[in-house]
Formats: C-alpha cells, sequence, structure tokens
C-alpha cells in the first residue's frame, strides 16, 4: 500500500497562519483522530472540501485551534486522500501538528512528494511538475508568467504536437515494411523528408527561443569590470538601490565578488561585482582578481567602467581585451568632471567598440539599465503569448531529438532500409518523451524532484 505523507507546506518563520499538509490512504483516518471539531462533528461525516473549525487534540491536550479540510481522491493535487490543518504561524504549532500526525501512522514527507505524486499519479506532466517548482522560485513576473504558461501545459502541448508527427511518420513506414511495393516506397521517401523537415524546423524555434528562455529564468549574468575607483560599486548601489557594496575612495577596496539580483522590468540581472582588475601584490586582492576573471568566462554581459578623468594606464588596456568575443556595455563614467583623456586616446583604447558616457553619481542609470534592456531584448519585454523553452533539461532533451531528425533526414535522402530511419525516429520519439516524464528514469525524476522544498 502507499504510504501517508506529511509536511508543513508553509514557510518557516513568525506568520499568521501555517499548513500542514497530509496525503494518502490514511490521512483522513489520521485526521479524525487529531481533530476535534466544535460543533462535534467527526471529519468523516464533514463535506468533502468544506473548511471545518475546531482543535487538534493530543489526547485531552489541546494543541491549536484550527481550521481544517479533507479532499477526497481522485480530484486532488495528489490524486490521492488530502487533508489540510490551518493552524497558528509560527515555528512550534506547525511542528507540534506534525509530530503528532507522524505519531499516529505517516511519514515525512520527501522534497517535492506531494507533487511527485500527481505526476505519477497521471494529474502533471513532467514539464509541468517541474514549471511548480519554477514558479515558487520566479524572481521576476516574467519568469513567473513562464512558469504559469508551461504548468498551463504550453509545452506539453508543443511537444505532443511535434511527438505526433512523428508517430506519424512511424505509422507509414511500418506499413511501408509489411507491403514493400517499389513505387509506392519512392513516394513515400519524399513525403517522409517533408516531415522530417517540418519537425526538425519545430525543434529549431524551441531550441532557438531557449537562450531567450533561460535569461528570463536564470537572469542575465552580468559582471562590472573595470580597475579600482572607477565606480563599480557606484554603479551596483545605485542599480540596488540601496547601499550593497561598500563605496570608499581607496582603490582596491572591493576585494570580493558580490552577487545580487536586480529586477529591470521584469529582466533579471544575476549581477557580480568583481575585484576590480588590476596588477597586485596583495594576496586576497589577487585571489579576486582571478576570480573576476573566471567569472568572465561565464557571463552573458559583461559592463566594462573607464574613467576618463584620469589617464587610461595599462588595466584599462588589460580590461578591454577580456571583452573580445563579449556582449559589452562600455561605460565611460565621472562625465560630470573635466576630461583627462582626448578622443584619440579613447579610439585608441576602444578601437571601434561602442560606448557610453556617463554620470553614475548625477543620475545616469535610467540610461544604462534601459539600454541593458535594448541590448538583450530590443526594448520589448517578453509579450505576454511568447512561450520559450528555459529548463536546461529540456533544451538537452530538445537538441539531442534535433539531432535524431538529423540522422532521420541524412537516412532519407541516402534511402537507407526504412527500419533503420524508424530506429532513429523513435530515438527522437524518446527524447522528447524523457521532457514530459513519459520516457523518464528513475534518476532523472529524482533528480527534478530533489529541487523542491519540503511540503511541495
Ligand atoms: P569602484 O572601486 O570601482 O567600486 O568605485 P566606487 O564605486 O567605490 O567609486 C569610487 C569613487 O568615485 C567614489 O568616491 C564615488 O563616489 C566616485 N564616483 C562614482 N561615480 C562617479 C561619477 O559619475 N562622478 C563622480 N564625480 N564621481 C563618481
Amino acid at each position: 500500500m502507499v504510504d501517508t505523507i506529511c509536511a508543513i507546506s508553509s514557510a518557516t518563520g513568525e506568520a499568521g497562519i501555517g499548513i500542514v499538509r497530509m496525503s494518502g490512504p490514511l490521512s483522513i483516518e489520521i485526521a479524525e483522530k487529531i481533530f476535534r471539531s466544535k460543533r462535534n462533528i467527526s471529519l468523516t461525516d464533514i463535506k468533502n472540501r468544506f473548511l471545518s473549525y475546531g482543535h487538534i487534540v493530543d489526547g485531552n491536550r489541546v494543541i491549536d485551534e484550527v481550521l481544517i479540510v479533507k479532499m477526497l481522491k481522485p480530484y486532488t493535487y495528489t490524486r490521492e486522500d488530502l487533508v489540510e490543518i490551518y493552524c497558528h504561524g509560527g515555528i512550534i504549532s506547525v511542528r507540534k501538528i506534525l509530530n503528532l500526525i507522524i505519531d499516529k501512522g505517516a511519514r515525512l514527507a520527501e522534497k517535492g512528494e506531494f507533487t511527485k505524486r500527481a505526476f505519477l499519479n497521471g494529474r502533471l506532466d513532467l514539464s509541468q511538475a517541474e514549471a511548480v517548482i519554477d514558479l515558487i522560485k520566479a524572481k521576476t513576473d516574467s519568469s513567473y508568467e513562464q512558469s504559469v504558461k508551461q504548468l498551463e501545459g504550453r509545452l506539453t502541448g508543443l511537444i505532443s504536437l511535434i511527438r505526433e508527427k512523428i508517430m506519424a511518420m512511424i505509422s507509414l513506414i511500418v506499413a511501408n515494411i509489411d507491403f514493400p511495393e517499389d513505387e509506392i516506397v519512392e513516394a513515400q521517401y519524399e513525403s517522409l523528408l517533408e516531415d522530417a523537415f517540418e519537425v526538425k524546423d519545430d525543434l529549431f524555434k524551441l531550441i532557438s527561443g531557449s537562450d531567450r528562455g533561460r535569461l528570463i529564468r536564470d537572469g542575465i549574468n552580468t559582471v562590472i569590470l573595470g580597475k579600482p575607483n572607477v565606480g563599480k560599486s557606484s554603479l551596483l548601489n545605485a542599480m540596488l538601490k540601496y547601499e550593497r557594496a561598500i563605496v570608499t575612495d581607496i582603490p582596491g577596496t572591493t576585494r570580493d565578488i558580490i552577487e545580487d539580483y536586480i529586477n529591470l522590468d521584469g529582466i533579471l540581472l544575476k549581477i557580480t561585482d568583481t575585484a576590480g582588475i588590476r596588477e597586485t601584490d596583495d594576496k586576497v586582492e589577487q585571489i579576486g582578481v582571478e576570480r573576476a576573471k573566471k567569472s568572465i568566462e561565464d557571463a552573458d554581459l559583461i559592463i566594462a567602467l573607464l574613467d576618463p578623468s584620469q589617464p587610461f594606464n595599462d588595466d584599462d588596456r588589460e580590461i578591454i581585451k577580456l571583452l573580445d568575443n563579449k556582449k559589452t556595455l562600455i561605460l565611460l563614467n565621472k562625465s560630470d568632471l573635466k576630461r583627462k583623456v582626448s578622443d584619440e586616446e579613447i579610439k585608441d583604447l576602444l578601437k571601434d567598440k561602442k560606448y557610453m558616457s556617463v554620470s553614475i553619481l548625477e543620475g545616469s542609470i535610467e540610461e544604462i539599465e534601459n539600454k541593458i534592456v535594448e541590448m538583450f531584448f530590443q526594448g520589448q519585454i517578453v509579450g505576454k503569448e511568447d512561450f520559450y523553452v528555459n529548463n536546461l533539461r529540456h533544451v538537452r532533451a530538445l537538441k539531442d531529438a534535433y539531432s535524431s531528425m538529423e540522422s532521420v533526414i541524412d537516412g532519407i535522402k541516402r534511402q537507407e532500409f526504412l527500419d533503420l530511419i524508424e530506429v532513429d525516429l523513435r530515438q527522437a520519439l524518446n527524447e522528447l518523451g524523457l521532457i514530459t516524464g513519459e520516457t523518464s528514469t528513475e534518476d532523472i525524476l529524482d533528480k527534478v524532484f530533489k529541487e523542491f522544498c519540503i511540503g511541495k
């Protein structure tokens, strides 16, 4: 028999209400043992999905005053009998109730186990279950909206359309293997080729949108570079709109790497302020410089700051060298001060690279932020209708399916035996099934649900 699981589903800490949740065959029986309704009606007789007021009791001892609801299978989140108890918030009451429930025969749920049951019982597919995690973890409106769409089954729908096309191709092949007549086969190769191109195109569209999807979900990995004292911390602070990094006028004080999230009109910047890059003998600072160079490799965007109120030096040249092949925003800061470098010197340092003259101190921040949004999204934020695949696991599966389709096309062009082509088609089908969970293995499931919090 499936066991009954329980967990605290609300966040820990002081709050008005705490929620304890139970799912499985014993849920109602256990709740019955610990709940005493105000009007003395047993939980079994209380209507399905109706809230009931009373107390949680341990024998004669009252634990808390609560509202309770029972939800009978199969119309529940997990498709099992579910009970939710709304008690007072804080950490003690929820824990006492949880322990009591465990004493009566339930077991503590693992991370994501409620949602895993929803998946195993067919209420959600795997991509929808993953959308639940993303929804909980969303940091901006747009990443939240993407998760809602995925939860609604937008990705499921797209994937199943593609899978249907592949299945139709397989049926065609199977029919042909059974009745091999030469001219028919010839015509079928042509029609298969057309279908294969269509599937490949569908996959390509999903894959090419995925970079944007990843940026929406995980944020634009942004690194701020510049030698000491050019205004990196000031930039970060202005963007964060509160004092986060230490601003000083002693060069080299931002020694470690600071990471933070900034929400720019729904676009998430995951921003890293690095130690100022410069030649240095200071051990601590050297480590910082190495780490800064490393973080450049993973960056989606580099904001490079220069200070033309001081002469440029080798440190500036070193930094500009690091920018090749990277999406970069070059800022000439402190435009409120008198320039000590000529136009020629700027041109000599930056070559053809574009730059913006700004004064972070005197309020250029909005202009800078708009520029960043524009660089990534041509000024337009994600439309309500757009959907992007944003989960790395899904992108990988799509790319694998794409290369299987390339083999399919290759095979058709060379008029290979149909059953060989069928093998590649089935491969593509399986790879797409990994996204929705139709062909997932136990370790894929383990990995996915490990990302969850307990109680969801
Ligand atoms: P970091 O070492 O690159 O992080 O530089 P900071 O952000 O600590 O700034 C160094 C100094 O330059 C501070 O005194 C800032 O107030 C100053 N500063 C930053 N931006 C501007 C600016 O646009 N104009 C002027 N005049 N000073 C600035």
